[in-house]
């Protein structure tokens, strides 16, 4: 089988993803890009993820053309495609319809820097994508550009994307999104809240690369 390790990879997610209540049943879809063939591991369109064998991940290339698998591949295989294909950087992608970022992303309005962590890890504000129904072509057109250089993008009336530099941190930036979506929601409630500034947001971005975690 091709890229065993890296199919289990994305079932883990998937099934992390579900743990932290980031979509209601598998309304979501979680990537992987192999290094050394670019291809593209991705969840296939409808299954459960607690069933989910390392066989039921598609193998695609980067056209979205299946290279091994029996399953559909996930409907939003071309939103993952585009993405990876317009940022050489990402290595994994997670698209979730969890519940505050939606809300935002419902209104059509972006996520501001607030939270200190959004700022480090998607780089500022969290950018609201205009409408394309899902599943399209359009939309993968539309998300992957109004991404830009950042690690995440709200989609207008459906949900978010994340990417990383591996599927971990894709995961992680969804988790943050969601945090900061719910966190700002309570304090636009308070009142008088204060943005972070776009140069901070660049200080604790770089900061972050060069100094956070184990080396
Ligand atoms: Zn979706």
């Amino acid at each position: 089988m091709l890229l065993q390790q890296q199919r289990q990879k994305v079932i883990d997610i998937a099934l992390k993803a579900q743990n932290e209540k980031l979509m209601p049943l598998t309304m979501g879809n979680f990537s992987i890009r192999d290094i050394e063939t670019g291809y593209i591991c991705i969840t296939p369109s409808g299954m459960e993820y607690t069933l989910l064998k390392p066989e039921d991940i598609v193998v695609v290339d980067l056209e979205g053309n299946i290279v091994e698998g029996s399953r559909k591949p996930s409907i939003e295989t071309q939103l993952h495609c585009r993405t990876y294909k317009k940022r050489p950087d990402v290595m994994g992608i997670c698209h979730t319809h969890s519940t505050f970022a939606t809300a935002w992303a419902c209104c059509g309005k972006e996520i501001p820097a607030i939270v200190a962590e959004l700022a480090a890890m998607i780089g500022g504000p969290v950018q609201c994508s205009p409408y394309a129904p899902m599943g399209t072509v359009e939309l993968a057109d539309i998300v992957s550009d109004s991404i830009g250089a950042r690690n995440a993008v709200l989609m207008e009336n459906h949900g978010m994307l994340s990417v990383g530099e591996s599927i971990d941190k894709a995961f992680a930036n969804a988790v943050i999104v969601e945090e900061a979506a719910k966190v700002t929601l309570y304090a636009t409630q308070i009142g008088g809240m204060k943005t972070i500034s776009a140069q901070e947001c660049d200080y604790l971005r770089r900061e972050t690369q060069e100094n956070y975690g184990q080396k």
